[in-house]
């Protein structure tokens, strides 16, 4: 880690956390197992990545999750194989110190450096909603983006603009990729993202030399080319018409499906339910009884809400469709709509589409 960066976090990663890690982070991409060396070789090269990370509109949630207590091996793998040479909310330097060593890092890695964004960029009124050190985030961001070698726009800020960017937007908020056209953008969406899946790419990367595959929301492919419906672990309910009804009732106590109680999951792509949250605890939303809000879509604070309605247009086995929600039809179409274009993108759920097609969409 560079010399700006706090190193009292955390002890360096033993090579039992480091391979544990590498494997988590091959079978997120999906690879076999005998990969696992060869992306220790490449994660343990001499030559960390440059890593310039910024925060601009946001809550800081995507940091946090990475790095938060409940699975320091994670966020100490990721800072083990890059080197993190400015980063705000870990950095021990401050103020001009802090300017001057983001500088350094520029001129000394121009055309190496990754740039990682998280939080949206506020474009109105000149950008004047967030400024550091002066300078408002929109010139930070085209500066910094600049001399770098390719974009992570890692959360649902930097990605499609955040919840600041729900109507009527009063900031203006966008996602990076909205400002920069010239560098290669990945999209890590989520409100939070799994930092399993920035170590995913991280490790693509630097293995294979190149980022991975995307879908048609510049999203890898590994983690957001299936729907969390498609692989979530109360999916055997939802094809009985096994359904939670209410909170609390004797069906949420055993385990049964929440598309009634506002699941999002039918129109949400992402890898949720296999790659799940905090590590050794190994949860996820849906698991502890919460249903998905579909926080890794564009727009999901004003499509996908309200969070606790159930989305229509659903099938359900036997029960014909559910189109008792009025109150989000119009909304949800727009969603589906995006859906299909993302299934079209990823080569996944052609008879879905075709079904969509034949009905009229
Ligand atoms: S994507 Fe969510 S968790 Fe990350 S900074 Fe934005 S609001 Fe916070
Ligand atoms: S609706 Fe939600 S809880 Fe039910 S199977 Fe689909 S993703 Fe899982």
């Amino acid at each position: 880690m560079a010399d700006t960066v706090n190193k009292t976090l955390d002890p360096r990663l033993n090579r039992r956390g480091f391979l544990k890690g590498c494997t988590m982070a091959a079978a997120a991409l999906g690879l076999s197992e005998t990969m696992v060396p060869k992306m220790v070789e490449a994660a343990t090269s001499a030559q960390r990545p440059p890593v310039i990370w910024l925060h601009f509109q946001e809550c800081t949630g995507c940091s946090e999750t990475l790095l938060r207590g409940a699975h320091p091996d994670l966020a100490r793998l990721i800072l083990d194989i890059i080197s993190l040479d400015y980063h705000e909310t870990v950095m021990a330097a401050a103020g001009h110190q802090a300017e001057e060593a983001m500088h350094q890092s520029m001129e000394k890695n121009a055309g190496k450096y990754l740039l990682v964004v998280e939080g949206g960029i506020p474009l109105a009124e000149n950008g004047v909603y967030c400024k550091i050190a002066g300078k408002n985030a929109v010139d930070i961001l085209k500066e910094v983006a600049a001399k770098s070698a390719a974009i992570i726009a890692y959360g649902t800020c930097a990605t499609f603009g955040g919840v600041q960017a729900a109507k009527p937007n009063p900031t203006g908020a966008v996602g990076v990729d909205s400002i920069i056209s010239d560098k290669p953008i990945i999209n890590i969406s989520g409100c939070p993202p799994n930092p399993v899946n920035l170590l995913g790419t991280i490790l693509h990367y630097l293995t294979f030399n190149r980022l991975p595959a995307l879908d048609g929301l510049k999203r890898p492919k590994f983690a957001y080319g299936r729907r969390i419906h498609d692989h979530c672990e109360r999916r055997a309910h939802f094809d009985e018409g096994r359904f939670v009804e209410q909170f609390g009732d004797q069906f949420h106590k055993l385990g049964y499906c929440l598309y009634k109680v506002g699941c999002k999951g039918p129109e949400t792509f992402a890898n949720c339910p296999v790659a799940r949250f905090n590590n050794e605890a190994g949860v996820w939303p849906v698991s502890v009884g919460h249903g998905c809000i579909g926080c890794t879509e564009p727009n999901f604070w004003d499509t996908m809400t309200p969070f606790y309605d159930r989305i229509p247009n659903v099938k359900i086995p036997g029960s014909g469709i559910i189109e008792d929600a009025d109150r989000l039809g119009t909304k949800i179409l727009g969603v589906t709509a995006a859906a299909v274009g993302v299934h079209a993108a990823v080569g996944i759920g052609k008879r879905l589409i075709k079904g969509k097609s034949d009905g009229g969409e």
